[in-house]
């Protein structure tokens, strides 16, 4: 019995220990099952920072590819005429034919606020040469340019310029090229630049038709024709009323690449406004001039011939040298500061 007792509570002690084994193998696995959980979840935390590092790579590559897109696109902002010259710039409903109605499509119909938009840039971007861009300039330098010829006033601004021994820049009238032919020949051989500004110089047909097909059609038909009657092929041109606000960034692309260079102007004279008063164009050429380069738009008119030897006279005072326009040499001066034009 008590042997029965023994083996009985034996096995029992024996069976004890036996839970107790299993018991300790059970925490010896639960731990290596924790063990092992903690193992694995810092392997996957940090492989999950190394992916998310991973991640944020590309990311920085993308933003750094895109940066020159960045530029353009603050190019774009920039180019679309600051508010400033959207403001100041020519107000494009007044220009036809409100002065003159004979003039509907020649005159420039630049309003009175129109000399405050500057073709000025400032010297950020050191590609291209831009116009005012360099301070330390020591010489000042004028380009006389001319709008809205040839016509009859064409060789008495030619002789005047001659006189003085200047050069100057004129942005021509398509449909008036045939009738001038001669003029034009003598105008190329005397050493001024024959520029473009469109065929019919009509807002409606170049601006109003939503986009820049009509506006580039018309330049490369005058520059096609000037090309055929004289031989010499104009690149640069200029935009009817000027260029703000009318034409914008994707406008200037289509014009850049077409080949053209577009020019404004830092001084306006408002010739055209002033009938039978060249005092007055004199007048609103001197309150404007002050820069180191200056761009002066004035028109072939009766009052502009009048005034011209005055305004030369003036700018020689004042220390300017006559420039003409030069391909080769070309300065970025247009409203919008862009410079691929
Ligand atoms: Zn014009």
């Amino acid at each position: 019995m008590n042997i029965i007792m023994e083996r009985s509570n034996k096995t029992r002690s024996e069976r004890a220990q036996l839970g107790r084994k299993k018991r300790n193998r059970l925490i010896i696995a639960v731990n290596l099952v924790l063990l092992g959980a903690i193992t694995t979840t810092v392997i996957l935390t940090y492989n999950m920072k190394q992916d998310k590092s991973g991640a944020e790579l590309p990311k920085l590559a993308a933003v750094h590819s895109k940066e020159p897109q960045k530029v353009d696109a603050g190019v774009k902002k920039t180019n679309d005429g600051g508010p400033s010259d959207q403001k100041k710039s020519p107000n494009t409903v007044k220009p036809v034919g409100t002065e003159d109605s004979k003039q509907n499509q020649t005159n420039s119909g630049k309003t009175p606020n129109s000399g405050n938009n500057k073709a000025v840039i400032s010297g950020e971007n050191n590609k291209p040469q831009v116009l005012n861009a360099d301070s330390n300039q020591k010489t000042k330098v004028v380009y006389l340019t001319f709008d809205d010829g040839p016509n009859e006033y064409t060789e008495q601004i030619l002789n005047i310029l001659k006189e003085n021994e200047i050069h100057a820049t004129f942005f021509m009238i398509g449909t008036q090229l045939r009738d001038n032919q001669s003029s034009i020949e003598r105008l190329l051989k005397e050493g001024h630049y024959a520029g473009l500004h469109s065929m019919s110089h009509n807002y409606n047909k170049l601006y109003k038709n939503g986009g820049s097909s009509h506006f580039i059609d018309e330049f490369k038909q005058e520059q096609a024709l000037l090309y055929k009657l004289t031989g010499f092929k104009a690149t640069l041109i200029r935009a009817p009323y000027g260029s703000a606000p009318q034409i914008g960034y994707n406008f200037r692309t289509d014009i850049a690449h077409a080949g053209f260079k577009m020019w404004d102007w830092t001084v306006d004279s408002q010739d055209w406004s002033y009938t039978g008063k060249p005092d007055k164009v004199v007048q609103q050429v001197k309150r404007q001039i002050h820069r180191k380069q200056e761009i002066i738009l004035m028109h072939e008119k009766k009052q502009t011939v009048q005034a011209l030897p005055r305004i030369i006279a003036y700018l020689k005072q004042k220390g300017y040298s006559f420039a003409v326009y030069k391909p080769d040499h070309h300065i970025v001066a247009n409203f919008g500061k862009d410079t691929r034009l």
